[in-house]
């Protein structure tokens, strides 16, 4: 898998952020199965709590394509940053319900990226099965 490529992908989906109050444009890639890039950039609100992030943006997209977690094989974050992007932690909860533990989450900036799982990311998660 060519984890810079979905860097790539999804610093040109951070292009069509829309961030008038941060300024701070975030991408992110999705990558399916059958080959599929679906991108997602977050989107402000002057009512800050309506905004939303871009990986959400991304994997609440590939749901609505109709792929599910057993099809998506990684999941790009990237902005232009220092320290390296991190999901927050909103989309930490959603992303583990979304993904398999174990699907690779790649937190890239301009210069390098990371390899991560939402299992490292947010481990013992609240899901689903504990209810
Ligand atoms: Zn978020």
């Amino acid at each position: 898998m060519d984890f810079q490529l979905l860097v790539n992908e999804a610093f040109r989906a951070s292009q069509n952020a829309y961030a008038p109050y941060s300024k701070f444009y975030v991408g992110a890639c999705v990558l399916v199965e059958d080959g599929t890039l679906i991108y997602g950039a977050n989107i402000e609100n002057a009512a800050y709590g309506s905004s939303m992030c871009a990986e959400r943006n991304a994997i609440y997209q590939a749901y609505c394509r109709g792929y599910h977690k057993e099809d998506i094989k990684a999941l790009a974050i990237v902005a232009d940053c220092k320290p390296l992007i991190s999901p927050c932690g909103a989309c930490r909860q959603v992303l583990a319900e979304l993904l398999n533990k174990d699907t690779p989450i790649i937190l890239g900036c301009k210069d390098y990226f990371k390899v991560t799982t939402i299992e490292e990311l947010l481990p013992h998660a609240f899901i689903g099965e504990c209810l």
